[in-house]
């Protein structure tokens, strides 16, 4: 199959993976069945047909509202299905023909999730991190094997304990919760992939994202919660795929420190 095919049956593909994903955290953060019932309007509880189903397209043939009850739809999943979309082809055409690409989808897919949930609903679901943990591992064994994938928990371990201190340390300081504990358990699966070098750097530079959000919804709001998730896995996301550039940076400011 030619290069660009598969380009843009991985598009398609992502788009459905989308749709997915946007239902699974849906149900999930609400602790309802994953099964029953089948897709339906929010509203009026109208059943949505297969051609209402199909990603992208079923919204701009509705114009963005419900067939039934005319109810405007939420931007936010075409936006995500496309996002979705575009990951799972961008990591074909990154890594080709490779474990690397299966990784990149799988790293994608735990991202367009963590995303979706924590924005909409301040969580981080851990069925989403225990299923990308689990499919990351099988990878990874095969690409380094046993010993070198051990070694890769252990750094998962170490980054989750240097989150576990910011936490405390944190809570203490400004006695109240500073990090949620999704954000924790999602620095395990970051040190796993990363190493703890670069997981450091992914603290930072998650706190450096959110800081302009921070600022904004606190001087609007007078509140100073937001969810931390996307920023964190934003700054994960760049720093992965820009592990080479990151890991010499750091290895020439550190050198032997780290
Ligand atoms: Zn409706």
């Amino acid at each position: 199959m030619e290069q660009w095919m598969i380009s843009i049956y991985l598009f398609i593909v992502g788009l459905f993976f989308g749709s997915f994903f946007n239902c699974l955290c849906d149900r999930l953060s609400n602790n309802q069945s994953i099964i029953h019932p089948g897709s339906h309007c929010d509203n009026c509880k109208h059943e949505l047909t297969w051609y209402e189903l199909i990603p992208v397209f079923s919204y701009l043939f509705q114009g963005g509202k419900c067939s039934k009850c005319k109810i405007k739809l939420s931007f936010w999943y075409p936006l995500t299905e496309i996002i979705t979309g575009l990951l799972f082809m961008g990591s074909f055409l990154i890594y080709g023909f490779s474990i690397d690409t299966i990784i990149s989808i799988i790293i994608s897919s735990v991202f367009i999730c963590v995303i979706i949930s924590d924005a909409k609903y301040m969580i981080i679901l851990d069925e989403v991190l225990i299923v990308g943990i689990v499919f990351t591992t099988i990878c990874f064994v095969i690409k380094y094997g046993m010993i070198a994938v051990a070694y890769k928990y252990l750094h998962g371990l170490l980054l989750f304990s240097l989150m576990l201190l910011i936490k405390v340390f944190g809570d203490v300081t400004f006695k109240q919760e500073s990090l949620g504990w999704g954000d924790i358990k999602l620095s395990f699966f970051v040190g796993i992939v990363l190493g703890v070098k670069l997981g450091v750097l992914y603290i930072f530079m998650g706190a450096f994202l959110a800081l302009p959000y921070a600022l904004y919804v606190s001087f609007k709001n007078k509140s100073n919660i937001l969810p931390f998730g996307p920023f964190l896995i934003s700054a994960f996301y760049i720093i992965f795929h820009f592990s080479d550039f990151f890991y010499d940076l750091i290895t020439k400011l550190y050198g032997g420190i780290l």
